[in-house]
């Protein structure tokens, strides 16, 4: 599934090619991931220039002349700059350019391609629920946002509408990088810990960013990113050993999710645990002596 590395990417290379073409054409074979009508759509688009390509999360914006199209790959996609003789087997949309190029759009399993008016982004509702960018928050709105929250961490990084862009690929590493177990609930965390938390998410993303992505998705010229499996720290790494300590990587299921973590570095909270344990342990303690004394004064 693409994941913020690689939507960064996307729409780094996109920018690179798209910018200053006009789009002359399109095609749709599936308009169920439109948010209109395929005559709509086309209309709305046919004819306009590229100006720039961002992203928000796992979004990525082209800003054209007529307003913003807008691609989420969903499981993943093969996004590909081709020509009308050289196009894909399977594709869900074409986009010609005035090049005589063309861009071919296949969903592996569904994504979205959506047109917002120019000024009305803000309306449009999958995007704009989303939360922060997991790479444009601050360390202080990130603190603040996690503060006395309840819920497991894991799920709060997957949650779209808290930070957008992590998935189950990459937050396997940030959990390792904060040294946290996935199920460590957010209300346990001191300030330093949602600081090395923050940082974590970008130390977790920011060099699969600059490979271009991971490996399992492709560029706009059908190339692998370069960030690869031996670049992972413990995701997808079951059996082999944590980089920090040596112990086999275990994979657990957390929620819905699989997990991979480092058993020694990724403990579980126990703090309150212990505490309980440590209160039940005194009271044992207290009732054995009683117990013993009783038996003393039997005794004599
Ligand atoms: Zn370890």
């Amino acid at each position: 599934m693409p994941e913020l590395p690689e939507i960064i990417s996307r729409a780094r290379e996109m920018k690179r090619i798209l910018a200053g073409k006009t789009i002359t054409g399109i095609e749709v074979i599936q308009p169920k991931c439109l948010n209109m009508r395929p005559a709509t759509f086309k209309k709305r688009l046919t004819g306009a220039a590229v100006l720039d390509v961002t992203h928000h999360g796992k979004w990525l914006f082209i800003h054209t002349s007529q307003g913003y199209l807008l691609l989420n790959l969903g499981m993943g996609a093969d996004v590909l700059l081709t020509t009308r003789k050289r196009l894909p087997e399977k594709y869900q949309f074409i986009f010609d350019l005035d090049d005589g190029k063309c861009m071919s759009v296949r969903f592996w399993w569904f994504g979205y391609v959506h047109y917002a008016p120019e000024g009305k982004l803000g309306k449009h509702e999958m995007t704009a629920k989303l939360g922060p960018d997991a790479l444009e928050i601050s360390r202080e709105e990130f603190r603040e946002m996690v503060r006395g929250r309840r819920g497991g961490a894991k799920m709060f990084l997957l949650n779209q509408e808290n930070i957008a862009g992590i998935g189950n690929a990459y937050v396997q590493d940030i959990l390792f990088l904060a040294g946290l177990h996935p199920s460590t609930t957010l209300d346990r965390l001191k300030d330093d810990e949602i600081d090395r938390l923050w940082q974590a998410i970008r130390d977790g993303l920011l060099p699969a960013a600059k490979k271009g992505g991971s490996w399992y998705e492709k560029t706009l010229r059908g190339k692998p990113g370069g960030f690869l499996y031996e670049d992972l720290l413990v995701g997808y790494r079951e059996g082999k050993p944590c980089p920090t300590c040596g112990t086999d990587v275990v994979k657990l299921r957390t929620g819905s999710t699989q997990s991979f973590i480092c058993p020694s570095c990724q403990r579980k909270k126990r703090a309150a645990v212990r505490k309980r344990t440590a209160k039940r342990s005194r009271a044992a303690a207290q009732a054995d002596a009683v117990k013993k004394a009783a038996g003393k004064r039997r005794s004599t």
